[in-house]
């Protein structure tokens, strides 16, 4: 059982070597359900103790698992695809119910992570190295990708099931065993998917779950037996595991926050633009890393958008998603979080910026203690306002209206991010110069949200990542990885007088 119950509040357990486990912490951290500020689970705050017995479990089950035929790796995740189809709509409503959003968003999230264990499926074809014979006479050449070892995964609180899913699949399929450490505000549906991965046969301790926050994470950043970390977070988390995680010699993938700017030139389609808009900026409650957050519309193009999207926004419903489907959009994570968005648009309002839909005002009538704010516009912001520099990770969407595709470019290159970019046009130049000069890691031409599928890796730059490898794709692949070539002279005493017998039998 991976939770203990008592009074309807769930305690977590740890996931190690096979079996749930109580934590010998005597902190417990709590899971709250944001549709309505009720305790639903307390996680233990793991310390090194905790971590160290899941790293143990997990170095033990490697060397066994990576003698485990890659074909035979890749069975599990074929059932373990199976499950998580047959279970998708528990998943989801798992989802829904600690991180708020709606259930359909919570859907395509799932089913977003499904499509990573579809990939990890393939693997047997795409972990293949490459081989030249004859590079001197009587002597080929080969490369072959190995297992690395224990691997980590520390996630946020943003996508539950997903972020998490991004990850273990692949460094599982690949050999390795794995030590999960999900946020500490979300840990539920990490918990139910491991079930999952059990009664797909994964042999024990291949994958282990550990809770907590900064002790957990920083025993696992020390930890001589962990081999490489796969993190994603907030930028100056995600810049101190890739620090703190290098120096201790382990491979690093830190995947970290981000402002997506997206440009609307006049001759975009607004109706379209404006649907595509809103989804990308209020989808999730913007709690999404590639969430459009920096509307920068050129030339008159501000003053078709801005009253279309204004009068479109204000018409979401905004309401509980834990008990049924009718709301467009949930609440934010925490109390906290909530007080820091409200924050950010006082902030803009104070710089100087026109509130031109004002989310504050919003009231959930049957849900007094959600945390809810409605979906907010920021008008004519500047440049240098912290509402067009700093990530909000809510539903407000800021706007900075700009003469040219030059000036919105300048804007957005002056971002320390480097996640997400769009452009609505029908203008191929200026899609083209977008495209080629915009300084973010995904490009989106006329699609709201260029969120990669799992065949593809997740291409952060600038602050939105720390590391070489990007999380997902074939890059997942090769970070999971590490190559060994060999050089093999064939000796044979009879070796220069070898006659090819097909070229023999043809007389030549
Ligand atoms: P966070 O950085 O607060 O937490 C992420 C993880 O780090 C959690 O597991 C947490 O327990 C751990 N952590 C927190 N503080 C720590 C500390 N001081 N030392 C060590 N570990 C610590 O992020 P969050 O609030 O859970 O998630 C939201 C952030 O994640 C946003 O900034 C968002 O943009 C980003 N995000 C990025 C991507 C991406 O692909 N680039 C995807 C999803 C979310």
């Amino acid at each position: 059982m991976a939770v203990t119950q008592s009074n309807a509040v769930t305690t977590c357990k740890l996931l190690i070597g096979g079996d749930w486990v109580d934590s010998s912490a005597t902190e417990f951290s709590e899971v709250f359900n944001p549709s309505t500020g009720e305790v639903i689970a307390k996680v233990p705050v793991c310390k090194g103790d905790d971590v160290d017995r899941a790293v143990q479990a997990a170095h033990q089950a490697f060397l066994e698992w990576r003698e485990v035929p890659i074909v035979e790796r890749a069975r599990v995740m074929f059932r373990f695809k199976h499950l998580l189809e047959e279970n998708y709509e528990e998943i989801a409503r798992c989802v829904t119910r600690e991180h708020g959003k709606t259930i359909a968003e919570a859907r395509a999230s799932v089913q977003r992570g499904i499509e990573v264990v579809e990939f990890a499926c393939g693997i047997p074809s795409l972990i293949m190295g490459e081989s030249m014979e004859n590079i001197a006479r009587n002597v080929d050449c080969e490369t072959i990708r190995h297992p690395i070892g224990v691997c980590v995964g520390i996630t946020p609180f943003n996508f539950p099931a997903m972020v998490p899913l991004w990850m273990y699949p692949v460094a599982i399929t690949c050999g390795n065993s794995f030590v999960l450490k999900p946020s500490e505000k979300v840990p539920l549906a990490s918990m139910l998917i491991a079930e999952m991965l059990i009664k797909a046969g994964l042999p024990k301790g291949v994958f282990n779950v550990v809770h907590g926050g900064k002790e957990a994470v920083d025993a696992l950043l020390t930890h001589k037996l962990v081999k490489a970390v796969s993190f994603v977070g907030s930028t100056p988390i995600a810049k101190y595991i890739y620090e703190m995680g290098t120096k201790n010699g382990k491979r690093v993938q830190s995947a970290g926050g981000a402002k997506n700017h997206i440009i609307i030139m006049p001759d975009a389609d607004m109706k379209q633009t404006v649907q595509a808009l809103q989804a990308s900026a209020f989808g999730c409650a913007g709690e999404r890393c590639m969430a459009g957050s920096l509307a920068l519309p050129v030339g008159d193009a501000a003053d078709q958008l801005v009253p279309l999207l204004v009068e479109s926004a204000a018409k979401m419903k905004v309401g509980r998603t834990d008990n049924g489907d009718g709301a467009d959009m949930g609440p934010v994570i925490t109390s906290q979080h909530l007080k820091h968005v409200r924050g950010m648009i006082e902030k803009g309002e104070a710089e100087g910026a026109n509130i031109a839909l004002d989310g504050r005002k919003v009231n959930v009538a049957d849900a007094g203690n959600g945390y809810f704010i409605g979906p907010t516009v920021i008008d004519k912001a500047k440049p240098d306002m912290s509402v067009v520099k700093d990530e909000i990770f809510g539903p407000v969407l800021s706007v900075v209206r700009c003469n040219t595709i030059e000036d919105a470019i300048a804007v957005g290159n002056d971002c320390e991010f480097g996640n997400g970019a769009v452009i609505f046009t029908n203008d191929g130049n200026a899609a083209r110069q977008f495209k080629r000069y915009f300084n973010a890691g995904m490009i989106g031409i006329n699609v709201g949200v260029p969120a990669p599928m799992a065949w593809f890796p997740f291409t952060g730059w600038n602050n939105s990542f720390f590391g070489d490898l990007h999380i997902q794709g074939r890059e997942g692949i090769q970070f999971y990885t590490q190559q060994k070539m060999t050089m093999t002279r064939w000796i044979s005493p009879s070796a220069d007088k070898f006659q090819d017998p097909i070229w023999k039998a043809k007389g030549k």
